[in-house]
């Protein structure tokens, strides 16, 4: 604290990202990243920039892209807006589309960044609790509300909700956006981007950082009717004229247009995934079922934080969560099968 921070700036508590550790040799299994790296035609295209886009500055609007990712959806640009990372698009959802007086309904075990935009933009919460086998219930978010938002697949748990609930959610809150945060929807999940036409409150978020391995670059977007896309924009031009840079721009559109390259990658974390579930249970370890690109799993004896320090010793790093309900897990990101290996023989070795 200092006497030059204004009283807001006092009172922030801030999101902690997971550890981007310097050595290159490491297992890093700690951030959900994808292990197989973005598809080649990206890295092309972004060169292809380079030579002759910086001195220009980027499309507002960004166009192009939303155009090639409204094809791939089957939607309109119009329903689109984009954002510097889904966690940018997830801000200003909070701000232009959250009401206030009544709380915000998210999951009592979720993505930790939601608390972090309440006290950012002075949002009142209420945390839902998740059912003992750490699934979201749909009748918990039948309750007055001036928001919903929550993971599908939840996070850190890796748990799906089938849309049929979403859909119960969507129906019980007609007056009110209810968001669901697709981060990790392309490793086995159905996307609700195909609601958006039939329910006006629901947004879709997704991000490139994950299943199209472009968590470097800063890509993510918002679905939903074009009122709510119209709010977002609207705070986006009161923050940030050009999220999205002319490299992230181009990148992300190739990534779009090399399907073949997305889906390998889906498959290869899918399979490896399952290989990873039945090698730890074999360990003694149970696993909630993941339609992810990690899984959250506790062993029956040995508790979370020993185990992640275990590993961390043999350079493997995972993330543990110190709090109430979870501290008993790890969330392990699906890696190669080189890395899933080093895993299993460093948990054997445990
Ligand atoms: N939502 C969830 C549930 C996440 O786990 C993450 C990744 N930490 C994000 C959103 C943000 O992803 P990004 O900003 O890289 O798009």
């Amino acid at each position: 604290m200092s006497k030059f921070w204004s009283p807001l700036v006092n009172d922030l508590v801030p999101y902690v990202p997971g550890e981007q550790p310097k050595m290159a040799n490491l297992v890093k299994l700690n951030t959900n990243e994808n292990p197989f790296g973005p598809s080649p035609k990206v890295i092309e295209a972004i060169q292809a920039e380079l030579n002759d886009g910086l001195r220009l500055y980027p499309d507002p609007e960004g166009e192009s892209l939303r155009e090639t990712i409204a094809a791939y959806h089957k939607i309109t640009p119009e329903q689109i807006f984009l954002g510097n990372g889904s966690d940018e698009v997830l801000a200003h959802i909070f701000f232009g589309l959250f009401q206030h007086g009544e709380p915000i309904l998210f999951p009592d075990i979720t993505y930790s960044f939601y608390p972090v935009y309440c006290g950012l933009y002075n949002i009142e919460s209420k945390k839902v609790p998740l059912t003992e086998s750490f699934e979201i219930n749909p009748e918990d978010f039948k309750q007055p509300n001036g928001g919903v938002i929550f993971p599908n697949p939840n996070a850190p748990t890796g748990r799906y909700l089938e849309l049929q609930h979403v859909e119960e959610i969507l129906v019980a809150n007609p007056d009110r956006v209810v968001v669901v945060d697709e981060a990790y929807i392309d490793f086995g999940g159905e996307s609700a981007i195909t609601l958006v036409d039939k329910y006006p409150n629901l947004l879709v978020s997704q991000t490139l950082s994950k299943a199209r391995s472009l968590a470097g670059l800063r890509v993510g977007f918002a679905v939903g009717h074009p009122d709510l896309i119209e709010a977002l924009n609207r705070v986006k031009n009161s923050f940030n004229s050009y999220p999205l840079d002319r490299l992230a721009l181009a990148g992300a559109k190739a990534a779009y247009e090399d399907e073949a390259w997305f889906r390998k990658c889906c498959d290869d974390v899918i399979s490896e995934r399952e290989r990873v579930t039945s090698a730890l249970e074999g360990l003694g370890f149970e696993v909630l079922p993941s339609k992810a690109n990690f899984i959250f799993a506790r062993h029956k004896e040995q508790p979370g934080e020993v185990l992640a320090k275990g590993l961390r010793e043999q350079g493997i790093i995972v993330r543990h969560f110190n709090k109430p309900r979870i501290s008993e897990f790890l969330r392990i990101t699906i890696g190669t099968v080189e890395q899933n290996d080093a895993l299993i023989a460093g948990l054997e070795s445990l």
